[in-house]
């Protein structure tokens, strides 16, 4: 399943941003790897927030709701419809990521 950035457009495979991009940033091998068996809320709190916008990611209340990523062109903005409907889906479904990775399917987010 893929969702996209609400800036470029741009499809993430769900497993990826799940699991991989963590990788992009400058974490180490162990703590990317640790990172992985973190609740939800924790795998978004302020450090690991930081450690991903230093890579180019940046995300709502879900690493599946992705409004910035490494493949945004400098100048592009974020299209703040599609982030205001994601970010409400988010509150909706809360911690269910399969639940978010379907309808953002679904709608195309
Ligand atoms: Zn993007």
């Amino acid at each position: 399943m893929d969702v996209h950035c609400s800036t470029c457009g741009e499809p993430w495979d769900v497993y990826h941003l799940r699991h991989d991009a963590v990788f992009d940033t400058d974490l180490s091998h162990e703590e990317a790897q640790a990172w992985g068996t973190l609740s939800p809320k924790a795998r978004l709190g302020t450090r690991y927030r930081e450690k991903f916008q230093a890579a180019e990611w940046e995300f709502g209340a879900s690493i599946l709701d992705v409004r910035h990523c490494p493949c945004c062109p400098k100048e592009a903005r974020i299209n703040s419809d599609k982030a205001a409907a994601k970010a409400a889906l988010v509150e909706i479904l809360g911690n269910d990521e399969d639940g978010i990775a379907a309808v953002f399917e679904d709608f195309g987010l």
